[in-house]
């Protein structure tokens, strides 16, 4: 059974390809700059890499481009051969889980479309291309809010009128769930715990933070929108929505356009004034440069606090993993969250965080806590889900 997994970004169309008879990667390949006048392309087969230039004005056209390089390299007879599509996808109102994709299904992800602007349109967008151009082939889309359903209800609700939450859906629905998923079940396995207290500590162009128990979420630091919590790439956060009307004076823009700049240039980005891209704030930063020192470090803050209430509510952990991006690459972002908890339990190895590769245990001989590197791999457990779905509605 070979099965398509589609991660889109706002400007991108990144898939792998699955055998799952062994969950083998038969290719992978992406498509970047969506929509500017050259947008580049490659596809993995093997160990044979391939890039190009391509014009790609929008998401449909990434997709059926893909699907010509997959029957190109003969990784699929036929667009058909696919067993099913899944999307590793955000957000949609009222629905969560693992869906079938249809009329119902696309209605709800486009009335949120504003709710995460980077992802919903485009996701919509490729679907309703695929549904039409390939209808044979069930569309399976994963919600990054499933993973949390297990939330408790003290870490879901906010502090507002009873009836927000009820009637219109206004809780902490939590995202980034794929890859908080993956890090359970691997972290859980590696301890050799089914009951392990685990933070998955995802930081990448988005971030969160997820506590988990037993292999389930217990609270995470994104919110109604993937816009909250730590800061991101270029989205602010958490932030005081009371900011908002001395915002609109000041500088005389109306909510869409603040909300704009809070979900584009924001975050890392607006706060260093620089990039959007921890490795050139951290360049920057050790030139001297205050701003991009500030970004970092209210970025680490940021992390320690959630970690902190995290200890908190899980009383204690096994282990706490990177994982992202960031998490997987800056030693010097690790290191940083780490320091100064061993009254917590919590030591790193400077050595082992340093010469860390792949997936990697960093903790001192000393540490209570274990602490690891994990590579997440998303499309693996969407590629799961997707199969489990297709399965259950035989
Ligand atoms: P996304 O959340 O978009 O999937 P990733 O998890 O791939 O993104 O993380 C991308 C981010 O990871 C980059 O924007 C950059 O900030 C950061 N990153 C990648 N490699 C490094 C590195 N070697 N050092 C520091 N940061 C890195």
């Amino acid at each position: 059974m070979k099965i398509l997994v589609a991660n889109l970004g706002s400007t991108s169309f990144k898939y792998r390809l699955f055998d799952m008879s062994d969950e083998r990667v038969l290719a992978r390949g992406s498509v970047e700059r969506i929509g500017s006048p050259e947008s580049k392309c490659f596809v993995q087969v093997g160990g044979q890499r391939e890039e190009s230039t391509v014009i790609a004005k929008d998401h449909a056209v990434a997709v059926r481009l893909c699907l010509q390089q997959l029957t190109d390299k003969k990784c699929l007879a036929t667009p058909k051969e696919l067993a099913a599509i899944g999307f590793k996808a955000v957000h949609a109102k009222g629905i969560t889980g693992v869906q079938r994709v249809n009329e119902t299904v696309l209605q709800a992800m486009e009335a949120y479309n504003d709710v995460a602007p980077a992802h919903n349109p485009p996701y919509v967008t490729a679907m309703r291309l695929l549904a039409k151009e390939v209808p044979e082939i069930p569309l399976v889309a994963a919600f990054e809010t499933g993973f949390h359903e297990t939330i408790p209800p003290a870490n879901k609700y906010y502090a507002i009128p009873r009836e927000w939450a009820d009637k219109h859906g206004i809780k902490r629905w939590g995202f980034h769930g794929a890859s908080h998923r993956y890090i359970a079940e691997r972290a859980t396995q590696l301890i050799g715990n089914p009951d392990a207290k685990i933070i998955s500590c995802h930081l990448g162009g988005s971030s969160s933070l997820c506590a988990i128990k037993a292999g389930k979420s217990q609270a995470n630091s994104l919110g109604f929108s993937p816009q909250t919590g730590l800061p991101h790439n270029n989205r602010v956060g958490d932030f005081d929505v009371f900011a908002l009307p001395a915002i609109m004076r000041a500088t005389g823009k109306t909510l869409p356009e603040i909300l704009d700049d809070l979900a584009n240039r924001s975050g890392l980005d607006g706060l260093s004034g620089k990039s959007n891209d921890l490795r050139d704030v951290e360049l920057a930063a050790l030139t001297g440069d205050a701003n991009a020192k500030l970004a970092i470090d209210v970025l680490v803050a940021s992390v320690r606090h959630y970690l902190g209430a995290y200890l908190v509510l899980l009383g204690g952990a096994d282990s706490i993993v990177f994982t992202g991006g960031i998490g997987e690459n800056s030693a010097t972002m690790r290191q940083a969250i780490c320091r100064d908890l061993d009254w917590l339990g919590v030591s790193l190895s400077v050595h082992k965080n340093d010469v860390a590769k792949g997936e990697a245990r960093i903790d001192a001989a000393n540490s209570r806590v274990q602490l690891w590197i994990m590579p997440t791999n998303e499309e693996l457990i969407v590629a799961r889900q997707t199969r489990d779905c297709i399965a259950a509605c035989v």
